[in-house]
């Protein structure tokens, strides 16, 4: 599997329609300053699911729309998708391609998308767990993330181990069934106070 293209429109300083292409193997973006190189990079963490504006390098959400030059009027709508390919069969669903996006207007509504069809962040997080692509994982690693990972506690750095080993997709399952189970407890608790009463 391999990042195949990404298709932006209006995000950040993406106004025009744009599409990256890349192949297999590396690539290497280069630009003059401020010319929207880290913003690709940004557009990537967007679709994956970046709730934090910070992390964007923005004060709000909205910052991520296009907003206007001396010649150019701002945009309503910001869309980004990266499009993949899954002829190897990484990603579990029956498609070679799959997009995945993400789109926001200025009122704040905003969609995750997976082949077009609208969907919740959850099933993109799901369908590329373990895959090593991630707002959190190991793929993406930003100007003073490596710093920041050999001077972080063992315990935090293990995170980063078992993404790459593919068991916090089991970590994530124990913990929703743990919640369940204590859920039920309550309710089962509940019942019997109610069965006592009624006895
Ligand atoms: P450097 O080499 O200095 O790190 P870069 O190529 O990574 O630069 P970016 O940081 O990706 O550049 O792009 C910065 C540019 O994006 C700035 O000119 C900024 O004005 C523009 N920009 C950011 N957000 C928006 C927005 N919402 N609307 C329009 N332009 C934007």
């Amino acid at each position: 599997m391999f990042l195949k293209r990404i298709e932006l429109h209006g995000f950040k300083s993406f106004a025009e329609s744009t599409v990256v292409t890349f192949e297999p193997s590396i690539t290497a973006i280069v630009g003059p300053n401020g010319s929207g190189k880290s913003n690709i990079v940004d557009a990537i963490r967007w679709v994956l699911g970046e709730q934090s504006a910070k992390n964007l390098r923005g004060s709000k959400m909205e910052d991520v729309i296009f907003a206007g030059t001396d010649k150019r009027k701002p945009m309503n709508i910001a869309e980004v998708r990266l499009i993949l390919d899954n002829s190897d069969g990484t990603l579990p669903i029956e498609f070679s391609e799959v997009s995945i996006g993400r789109r926001v207007d200025r009122s704040g509504q905003s969609d995750y998308l997976i082949n077009g069809t609208v969907c919740r962040l959850k099933d993109i997080e799901e369908l590329l767990m373990d895959t090593g692509i991630g707002k959190e994982a190991y793929s993406i690693v930003s100007q003073g993330k490596v710093d920041m990972i050999l001077s972080s506690k063992p315990t935090d750095r293990r995170e980063l181990f078992e993404e790459a080993a593919g068991i916090i997709k089991y970590k994530n399952r124990k913990r929703e069934a743990a919640k369940k189970l204590e859920d039920t407890e309550i309710n089962l608790a509940r019942v019997q106070d109610i069965i006592q009463e009624l006895e």
